[in-house]
């Protein structure tokens, strides 16, 4: 899928169609990095995705693997209009190249008891579910969600898009989210509406879909709740990966290049401005902008050299709080799963205790909370016939816990298929055709993330918006940053959207200053 042009040939003499057009470096192929690449291609930039990965994506990697496909990551798709939005700058339509299908029920909740909850956009559907949970709770769920659509309006429609890169955009959001009361958690909202603690983890556990601890994240990521209701959750057929493919096609049609294999070492600086990268294997590459869809933390800590960083130094990348990190198992099954939904949530007999082993203490703990995603039932040729695809992934302590997964993971893995076994996948033991495992030493030392968040920096007040590493590098002059450790933050949504607002923040390439690049 990348492109097979070495870097010297990439940056050769312009072609007719794109000389005299500024040059854009994008560091990094996830969504963030590809939607920004897609933008900047329509606003005139001549761009090139550099990946050190062998194929696009970042966690929406895709693995190909004994006649089964593995999305790595992202699977649950929501607010398709961010994509949309992308294919319709290149004059195309995202139905014509990828079909998104809607999902329901969006998620069926297991509880340890056995009793399941399903979750879905339709309001009838959803009030029946919550009058057989707790009948008590009914009027406070609406409320709940009534709550969880205001601040959309607010979180997702009116601020999603917003730079936060001054302080006045902040003053002027406050009250807002104030009124909003985003200073309580995600837990503590629903608490004031509902009653019934299962109720309570059913309406909370999204934050974890984005790194934000429940108990610890601001209110603000209720939004989800209304997000989901709003625009439905989808499955692109054909895996997450077709998006991926999608958007590579997108940039290549406007004569932007995605080249694998090519890690950047540093970003290089000229008074205060990026003028290019310096590639680890010593080339030097030169550009007008600079835009990291690498992490955050790691574009500052490792790419960006110390003397040029007064905000994001050693210290505070090294004190800042990240989001937890997954254990990820795929695996394939020679026989199929009828009865397992798309996507399952199986909770274990602690929510808050598990939760602050996982954020506060680190420690891994015995005991897990699940998510089961099959998506086999939505798109059967991701696997041989009569065979289901899965993946399993627990939410974990990053690497500050000092596990040593090379010895942890297979203990661990096994303690994942017994309960699974023993919950939703009879006989699973016997029926494993293929598997693989993602820990958060990978999250590290494969896609480079700071601790091995799996969703960079935590989204606790303190690290959101204009206190979040800004779009509009702090930093250096002609450095952009796009990605979950940027504003808005982690998960599909927040990543596109952090492409968005460079829109607002780099000039068109035909207003761009004479540029310097070679
Ligand atoms: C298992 C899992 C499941 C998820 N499920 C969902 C879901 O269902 N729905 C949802 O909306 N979100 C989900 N998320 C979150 C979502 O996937 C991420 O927030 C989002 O994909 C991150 O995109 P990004 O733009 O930050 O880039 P990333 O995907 O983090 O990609 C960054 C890229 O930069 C590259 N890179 C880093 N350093 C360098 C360098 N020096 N030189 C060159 N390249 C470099 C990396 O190799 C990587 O390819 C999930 C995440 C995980 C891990």
């Amino acid at each position: 899928m990348c492109n097979m042009l070495t870097v010297v040939e990439a940056q050769s003499p312009p072609s007719a169609r794109s000389e005299g057009k500024p040059r854009a470096i994008v560091i990094g192929s996830g969504f963030g990095g590809l939607a920004a690449a897609v933008r900047l291609g329509a606003r005139g930039y001549r761009v090139t995705v550099l990946e050190k990965l062998d194929a696009p994506g970042g966690r929406a990697y895709v693995h190909r693997q004994d006649g089964f496909t593995f999305d790595a990551g992202p699977t649950v798709i929501t607010a398709p209009f961010l994509l949309d939005e992308l294919w319709a700058l290149c004059g195309k339509r995202l139905a014509d190249d990828v079909e998104l299908r809607p999902v329901s029920p969006f998620y069926r909740i297991r509880f340890d008891d056995g009793s399941v909850f399903d979750y879905s956009g339709d309001a009838a559907a959803m009030r029946a579910e919550v009058m057989k949970l707790a009948p008590g709770d009914v009027a406070g769920y609406e409320a709940f969600l009534a709550a969880s659509e205001a601040i959309y309006k607010v979180g997702f429609e009116q601020l999603g898009h917003v730079p936060f890169d001054s302080w006045t955009d902040m003053a002027r959001a406050l009250p807002q989210l104030m009124r909003l009361e985003g200073y309580r958690t995600v837990y503590s909202l629903a608490c004031k509406h509902v009653r019934d603690a299962r109720l309570r983890v059913v309406l909370t556990f999204q934050s974890l879909l984005v790194g934000g601890n429940p108990f610890a994240t601001t209110s603000v990521y209720c939004l989800i709740a209304f997000l989901e209701r709003r625009w439905g959750v989808h499955f692109a057929m054909g895996g997450t990966g077709s998006l991926v493919r999608g958007l590579v096609s997108l940039i290549e049609g406007q004569g932007g290049l995605v080249l694998c294999n090519q890690a950047v070492a540093e970003i290089t600086v000229n008074d205060g401005a990026a003028t290019g990268v310096r590639l680890a294997s010593g080339e030097t590459l030169r550009a007008d902008i600079v835009v990291s869809n690498a992490d955050s933390a790691s574009t500052y800590r490792h790419l960006v050299a110390p003397e040029h960083r007064r905000r994001w130094t050693d210290r505070r990348i090294e004190k800042a709080r990240y989001s937890m990190s997954l254990f990820v198992w795929y695996f394939g099954t020679r026989r199929q799963y009828p009865d397992v939904a798309h996507h399952t949530i199986s909770l274990g007999p602690r929510y808050r205790g598990l939760l602050t082993d996982i954020f506060e203490r680190k420690h891994l703990a015995e005991d897990f909370s699940l998510y089961l995603h099959r998506p086999t039932a939505t798109d059967p040729s991701l696997a041989p016939p009569g065979c289901d695809t899965f993946y399993v992934l627990s939410p974990v302590p990053h690497l500050q816990s000092g596990t040593d997964w090379a010895v942890q993971a297979e203990p661990y893995r096994r303690a994942i298929a017994q309960k699974l076994q023993a919950t939703l996948l009879p006989d699973l033991q016997n029926q494993i055709v293929t598997s693989r495992l993602l820990t958060p030493q990978d999250f590290q030392d494969r896609l480079s993330s700071f601790r091995g968040a799996a969703f960079g920096m935590e989204p606790v007040l303190t690290q959101s918006a204009w206190f979040r590493p800004h779009n509009r590098s702090e930093e250096l002059d002609r450095l952009y940053l796009v990605g979950a450790g940027t504003h808005p933050g982690a998960g599909l949504p927040g990543v596109l959207s952090s492409a968005r607002v460079l829109d607002s923040l780099v000039p068109h390439a035909n207003s761009f200053p004479r540029h310097r690049a070679a």
